[in-house]
Order: structure tokens, then C-alpha cells, then sequence
């Protein structure tokens, strides 16, 4: 990863995690800075130039630093998510962030424990069980040499039994995790679209064969693992794709042990999606098969239901019906 600049709020100054990073991109030129927030949301930024050579930013997050999951995001029953991380090593065109956000730039938040007390305090809320998931904003593990995410926070799980965390992720960053003991309540999701769906629209994403050597290694290690095949990108073939996709992820990670695997059709505020749309006018994705539902646009609701049912139906043939969660709710 090559990081020309990086931009030091003046009160990330003090942290560690600041001295770890500067350490790293000594050659980096460093600019201090007041609020990130001011360079970050400019107005007039294109996220689609600096997506090329993004620079990063050490930043403190103020205010809440766990907030409520959106709805089609959780797992159980209390369901959090927290960034300590803004944007994405990697660069999938369907990806949400190109519509959240003016600045492809990287932000790092290094006030790590304050992240760790408001998990603590929201789990302590709730005995009967709460999850966490760190990949909203961001890849969970790309960055994990230099952000030493995991290493801070799963750690913290161990301590929570009644506490779960979701790390999603598209990388084969797993040394550090394999380095520790596994702990049951510390999921590593990897997300996996098709080959042609990668191939056309996954920028910068490592091969999928190394992800899924990573995720049975990982799972030979000892540690739960899931499976999050969402988006779910139309193409045509798209079945037989899938099936392929299937074959070659379940015949090197054990179905019968896998947590959870997840299947999400594409879909996308209907803010964000127009956002992408001007970055990348010519891109097919943004103008086949898709309409409105209530400010959402998507698939066309039976091309939708189409996509889902058949993968369904071919996931139920290596995976427990009770693993398989559908974000449409149906299964
Ligand atoms: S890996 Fe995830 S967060 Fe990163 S660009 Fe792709 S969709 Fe976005």
C-alpha cells in the first residue's frame, strides 16, 4: 500500500496508534490538520480520482462511536456497528461508500479505546446477547498491517461472552488472527460475488482462491467463520456461476461448520446510487434491470426474487437450511 500523504489532526497527535502509523509511511509527506472532517467532506472532491492515490487521515472520533445497525444488517437481536475505519483499500463499483461519502481518502480513527468502552457499555446493556460488525464503513481486515484492528479489538471480545463480533472482510489479511487463540464469539465473514461479477466489478480485491485459502485456514484454526454472498450481482449465467462459485468454496471450507452464510441481493438508496451513477456513467451495473422501491433502487423485484431462490436452492445443497439467512427476509 503506497501512501503519499497523511494528514494528522492536531489532537490525533498524541495517540500511539498516530506514532505506529507515522512509523510505517515515514517517506509519507504529513500535513497536520484542525478536524479532518473540514478536508474530508469538502464539497467538490471526486471520489473517483482519488480513489487512484487516496490519501489518509489520522483522525479522533468524537461523539457516538457505536450506533444502532441498519436493519437488513443484523444477525441476532441488538445489532451495532462501529468504523474505525472510512473507506476501502479496495474499489468494487457497486460499492455504497462511492455514494456515503465526497472523499475516497482513507480515515483512521486512533482513539481506539474509546471505541472498546462504548462496546463494553452496550453489551453490558444487554446480557441476553448483542452483536458487533466493524465492516460497514470499511473492509474489516484489508488494512490490518497497518491499522492492527483485529489485534486491538478481538482481545476485547474475549472478555464479552455475551458479545459478538462480525469482521467482514474480502482480503486474505488473517495472520494476525491465526497468530491467536479462536474464539467463538469472533466471526470472520468473507464476501464472494462470481467470477464475472468479480472480474468486471471487484477492482484491486485479491484472487478468490486466495480467500478462500485464507477462510479455511482460518477455520481449520478453530475459528467460526461465514460466507456473505452479497451482493448478489445479475450477469448472464449468473446460475451457473454460482454453482461454480459454490463448488469452490465448499470444497475447501468444511459447510457443516461454517456460522452463518448470508445472501443479499444488490440495492442502494436511491441518493447513493445516483452519486455513482455521475462517478461512472458508462458503467452497465447502473443501468440495467433496476427500478425504485420506496427510495431503494434495485433488481427488479422478480428478477430479485429469481436470483435469491436459486441461490438459495443451490446453497441448501451443501449448507444447513438454519445457517442460510436471506436479506429479504424470506428464508
Ligand atoms: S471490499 Fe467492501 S468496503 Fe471495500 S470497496 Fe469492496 S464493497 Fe466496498
Amino acid at each position: 500500500m503506497l501512501i503519499d500523504v497523511i494528514y494528522v489532526e492536531r489532537e490525533a497527535r498524541d495517540y500511539p496508534k498516530t506514532d505506529e502509523v507515522l512509523a510505517r509511511f515515514a517517506q509519507a509527506r504529513v500535513i497536520e490538520c484542525e478536524r479532518h472532517g473540514a478536508l474530508f467532506n469538502r464539497a467538490g472532491q471526486n471520489f473517483r480520482l482519488q480513489k487512484n492515490r487516496p490519501a489518509l487521515m489520522l483522525a479522533v472520533k468524537h461523539g457516538r462511536t457505536v450506533l444502532p445497525a441498519p436493519a437488513e444488517y443484523g444477525l441476532g437481536k441488538n445489532n451495532y456497528y462501529f468504523s474505525h475505519m472510512l473507506n476501502c483499500l479496495y474499489d468494487c463499483r457497486y460499492c455504497f461508500l462511492q455514494g456515503l461519502y465526497r472523499s475516497a481518502n482513507y480515515v483512521l480513527y486512533v482513539n481506539y479505546a474509546d471505541f472498546a468502552g462504548s462496546i463494553r457499555e452496550h453489551a453490558d446493556r444487554h446480557p441476553d446477547g448483542a452483536w458487533f460488525y466493524s465492516g460497514y464503513d470499511c473492509d474489516s481486515l484489508a488494512l490490518e498491517p497497518v491499522t492492527g484492528f483485529a489485534d486491538a479489538f478481538v482481545p476485547l471480545f474475549a472478555s464479552l461472552p455475551n458479545a459478538s463480533l462480525e469482521l467482514r472482510t474480502k482480503s486474505t489479511q488473517v495472520r494476525s488472527l491465526l497468530s491467536r487463540e479462536p474464539l467463538d464469539n469472533v466471526v470472520v465473514a468473507f464476501s464472494f460475488t462470481t467470477r464475472p461479477a468479480g472480474d468486471a466489478l471487484e477492482h484491486k480485491v485479491p484472487d478468490p482462491q486466495r480467500r478462500i485459502d485464507a477462510m479455511a485456514a482460518l477455520q481449520q484454526h478453530g475459528w467460526p467463520v461465514g460466507v456473505r454472498f452479497d451482493p448478489i450481482i445479475y450477469h448472464e449465467g449468473f446460475d451457473d456461476s454460482f454453482a461454480m462459485l459454490c463448488e469452490r468454496v465448499f470444497s475447501r471450507v468444511d459447510a457443516a461448520r461454517l456460522h452463518s452464510v448470508c445472501l443479499g441481493a444488490f440495492r442502494l438508496p436511491r441518493d447513493f446510487f445516483k452519486r455513482m451513477r455521475r462517478l461512472y456513467p458508462r458503467e452497465r451495473l447502473f443501468s440495467q434491470h433496476l427500478e425504485n422501491t420506496d427510495g431503494m433502487i434495485g433488481y427488479r423485484r422478480d428478477l430479485e426474487t429469481a436470483l435469491l431462490d436459486g441461490a438459495y436452492d443451490r446453497l441448501t445443497q451443501y449448507v444447513p437450511t438454519a445457517a442460510i439467512r436471506r436479506m429479504d427476509g424470506v428464508a
